[in-house]
């Protein structure tokens, strides 16, 4: 997706184009590690304010810094750390908690007096790195896929997909740098531990959970501004824009609820955004023990593609899938005019982007001159709909960007 194609459905929505093209850009700044968080807060709080009334977006860094961080004063000018520690104290919370409470709770507090916003979002933080908490994560080999869509499939039927809207997708592509002459690159969300999405947000929708890491969409109060869309370099968010081609009175609403309260799952209502959620009720237990740890996709894979579970956990599938194939393989990472012909691999999409993806991918990353092409088996023939049927190069193939539904 351009910019010109990002700027048309900004546009489209109503809110300010330009801010959220530039919120963007600036928010994948701050994932590569090139722009500070607080500096990103500091330069979009009052346009924010003025656009949406609100600023309620999540912040991962900003949290840690206040958690204990030396801030800077050029980093924050307001003294946002200072009055917030001081906040903690009288209230007997730590900094972190106080911040996870959310901008209404600190609004609410008095702390963002003056200010007239918020500084955090009720997401939580991206779950950081600690170890002992779950990390839902995927390894996807793609040497085992052979295009067949049955994960496509899944995903479209178990989450009550309109058509268009493929929160799954399997791009079919040819490469001059690739032996074969159909690969393949399976792609969902990725779960970002520092997502660009999340970051643009500025009623707090999209949002991390703390508890294990996925980045969902709270359809209740998302305002369809499209803020996410653009900020995601991976082009995996759908924008409900018309009325679902399945009915609220035919999906199971009780499964979609996570322990907010909050409409987390399935499709979303009209004008609210969808993408890939790693199956969050069935992480949630809303269908049942035996389903934690599982995700449609992978259960519809037959060829051993899609291991999903607990990156925090080495003996999860997706880690013991990935060990055991290092065991055996040795994984060459080299560049591709250094890389020999079909080698071992494994890799992240944009990896250099600072996004942090939870997905793992085993087998050969497509190269700039990846061309998508025709796959074995077509959308249509399965009964899905390819929205994006463009040529991807460039290293676009990772960027193509949503579509509407
Ligand atoms: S892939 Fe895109 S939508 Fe998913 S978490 Fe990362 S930035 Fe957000
Ligand atoms: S989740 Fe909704 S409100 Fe938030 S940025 Fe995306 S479209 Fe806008
Ligand atoms: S993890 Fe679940 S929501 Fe995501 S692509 Fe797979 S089936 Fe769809």
């Amino acid at each position: 997706m351009d910019d010109e194609e990002m700027r048309r459905l900004l546009e489209q929505s109503g809110y300010d184009a330009d801010l959220g093209m530039r919120m963007a850009e600036d928010a994948q700044r701050v994932a590569a590690g090139e722009l500070s968080e607080t500096k990103f807060y500091g330069r979009y709080h009052e346009e924010l304010l003025a656009e949406f009334g609100q600023d309620d977006r999540e912040f991962n860094e900003l949290r840690d810094d206040l958690d204990g961080e030396v801030v800077t004063e050029a980093d924050d000018p307001d003294g946002l750390a200072d009055r917030l520690a001081s906040l903690a104290d009288t209230e007997g919370l730590s900094r972190r908690e106080l911040m996870a409470k959310g901008g209404a709770a600190a609004m609410a507090l008095g702390v963002l007096a003056g200010s007239g916003g918020s500084a955090t979002s009720v997401g939580g933080d991206s779950g950081g790195d600690d170890d002992d908490r779950t990390r839902w994560g995927m390894v996807i080999n793609l040497n085992n896929c052979d295009g067949c869509l049955a994960c496509m499939v899944a995903c479209d039927q178990e989450h009550n997909l309109s058509r268009g809207s493929n929160w799954m997708y399997v791009f079919t592509y040819e490469d001059d740098y690739q032996e074969d002459d159909q690969n393949f690159l399976v792609r969902t969300c990725q779960h970002c531990t520092d997502s660009p999405c999340t970051k643009v947000c500025p009623v707090g929708a999209r949002h991390t959970r703390d508890e294990d890491g996925l980045v969902l969409t709270d359809y209740d109060i998302c305002i369809g501004c499209r803020y996410c869309e653009v900020s995601c370099p991976y082009g995996v968010n759908y924008f409900q824009w018309g009325e679902p081609d399945v009915p609220e009175s035919e999906i199971n609403d009780e499964h979609q609820i996570d322990s907010r309260g909050r409409w987390v799952g399935s499709r979303p209502p009209e004008g609210v955004m969808g993408k890939c959620t790693f199956c969050v009720d069935r992480q949630d237990g809303q269908m049942g023990e035996e389903k934690i740890g599982t995700t449609a996709c992978e259960e519809a894979c037959s060829m051993d593609a899609i291991h999903f579970g607990d990156m925090n956990d080495p003996e999860s599938p997706p880690n013991q899938h990935l060990s055991a194939y290092f065991d055996d393989n040795e994984n060459d990472r080299s560049e591709w005019e250094n890389r020999s012909e079909h080698t071992v691999s494994s890799f992240k999409l944009l990896e250099e982007r600072g996004t942090d993806p939870n997905v793992t991918f085993v087998g050969n990353e497509p190269s700039q001159h990846a061309r998508q092409v025709e796959g074995p088996v077509t959308y249509e023939s399965v009964g899905l709909v390819d929205n994006r049927k463009e040529v991807l190069d460039n290293g676009a193939m990772a960027s193509a960007g949503g579509d509407d539904a």
